[in-house]
C-alpha cells in the first residue's frame, strides 16, 4: 500500500471502530443489534467481526473524518464519503445501515457492505465502490480469517453471502469465505488455489445459486482443482438452513456430503426436466456428454453413462456412440 492508501485503510479502521460503537453502546444502535440477535448473531460473533451501524444522519462521519484530518477528497475516493455535485460538500456514503467490514488478507478494514434492516425500495446491500484499496474481483470475504484452517483442513468452502460465512463461522466452520457481490473470477482462484487444492462450493439453493455454483465449479474444475458441491433443499441459502435444521445438521447432511462435479453437473442438467418428453431426454443425453467429452476419465465416463443409461433408457451403445462423435469435434 501506498501512503495515500495506508490513509485509507486508518479511516476505514476508524469508521469501522465508530460504527461498531454506534451498535454496541448507543441507543441509535438498539433496532439494528436487536435485528442481529433475532437473526441469531451473537454478541461474540458480531465483536469478532467488528459489526457496527450507520446514523441515517446525513453528515456524521464526513464531520468526524474531517476532524480527524483526513483529506476530505481522498476519502471520497476510497468511498466512505461522497461529494455533491450542487455545492461540492461532502456526505456519509451509509447511513441507516447495518456495516459489515471488509478486510484484505491481512485483516485490515479495505471497505464496507452495508444492509438496510427493513428494505422497502432501497437495494438490500450497499457496498463501497471500487478504490485503489478495494478491488471487489479480488477480495473474498473472511480470508483473513479462513486462512489457518483452509491450510489446516486443506479445504476451502465457497459460499455466496457474508451472511452465509458468517453464519457458517457461529456453526463452528470457519474454513468458509465469500465472493463480495460478484461472480468468481480468476483472480479469486488465484488467490485460493495458493491455500488448498480443495473447494466445496455451497451456493444458495435457488435457481440463481444453482446458476452460479455450475459456472464456479466449471471455472475451478478446468484451473485443475478438485471441486465439490454442496448442494441445500428448498431454495434456501446457507444462513437459513443452519437456523432451519441446525448447525450439526448442516455439516454433517450438507458440508459432508457433497456432489462430485460431474454428479452435480447431472443434477444440474436434470433440473427442470421431464423424462417423459424426448426432448428433454435429448438435451440431457447432450449436455451431460458435453460435461464428460475431454475431462473426465475413463472410469468416470463408463460410470456415469451406465447412470444416463438407466436414467434415460437410451442403450450404452447409443451413448457411447454419441459421446465419441462429440469428442471427435
Ligand atoms: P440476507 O440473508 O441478509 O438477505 P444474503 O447473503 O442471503 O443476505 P443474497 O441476496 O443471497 O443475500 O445475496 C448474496 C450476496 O450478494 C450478498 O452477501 C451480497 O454480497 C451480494 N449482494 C446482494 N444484493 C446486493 C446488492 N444489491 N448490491 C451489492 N451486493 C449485493
Ligand atoms: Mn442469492
Ligand atoms: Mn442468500
Ligand atoms: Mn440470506
Amino acid at each position: 500500500y501506498s501512503k495515500k492508501e495506508e490513509k485509507m485503510i486508518e479511516a476505514h479502521e476508524f469508521a469501522a471502530d465508530f460504527y461498531h460503537h454506534l451498535l454496541m453502546n448507543t441507543e441509535d444502535g438498539e433496532q439494528a443489534l436487536n435485528y442481529l440477535l433475532k437473526r441469531g448473531f451473537t454478541k461474540e460473533l458480531i465483536e469478532t467481526n467488528g459489526i457496527g451501524w450507520s446514523l441515517p444522519t446525513w453528515d456524521t462521519l464526513s464531520v468526524l473524518l474531517k476532524r480527524k484530518g483526513f483529506s476530505l477528497e481522498e476519502m471520497a475516493e476510497c468511498g466512505l464519503i461522497i461529494q455533491k455535485e450542487s455545492d461540492h460538500t461532502y456526505f456519509d456514503r451509509f447511513r441507516g445501515r447495518i456495516m459489515f467490514p471488509i478486510r484484505d488478507e491481512n485483516g485490515k478494514v479495505i471497505a464496507f457492505s452495508g444492509r438496510i434492516i427493513d428494505s422497502v425500495d432501497e437495494a438490500k446491500y450497499l457496498n463501497s465502490p471500487e478504490s485503489p484499496i478495494f478491488h471487489k474481483s479480488q477480495v473474498l470475504f473472511n480470508l483473513d480469517k479462513a486462512r489457518t484452517t483452509i491450510r489446516k483442513k486443506r479445504q476451502v468452502i465457497l459460499m455466496e453471502g457474508f451472511m452465509d460465512v458468517l453464519a457458517a463461522n457461529q456453526a463452528g466452520v470457519y474454513n468458509a469465505v465469500a465472493t463480495m457481490g460478484t461472480s468468481l473470477t480468476t483472480q479469486h482462484i488465484t488467490k485460493l488455489k495458493r491455500l488448498s487444492e480443495q473447494i466445496i462450493i455451497c451456493y444458495d439453493g435457488d435457481n440463481a445459486g444453482w446458476e452460479a455454483a455450475k459456472r464456479a465449479s466449471e471455472m475451478l474444475h478446468s484451473e485443475r482443482l478438485k471441486v465439490e458441491i454442496a448442494v441445500l433443499p428448498d431454495k434456501l441459502d446457507p444462513d437459513e438452513y443452519i437456523r432451519k435444521y441446525g448447525p450439526e445438521n448442516f455439516v454433517q447432511q450438507i458440508l459432508d456430503k457433497p456432489h462430485a462435479y460431474i454428479a452435480f453437473m447431472m443434477m444440474h442438467a436434470r433440473r427442470n426436466k421431464n423424462f417423459q418428453f424426448e426432448n428433454d431426454v435429448l438435451q440431457y443425453i447432450q449436455e451431460v456428454l458435453e460435461q464428460l467429452v475431454g475431462r473426465s476419465s475413463p472410469i468416470e465416463r463408463d460410470l456415469y453413462i451406465k447412470q444416463i443409461a438407466s436414467e434415460t433408457n437410451i442403450s450404452e451403445e447409443a451413448i457411447y456412440a454419441q459421446f465419441r462423435k462429440l469428442e471427435a469435434n
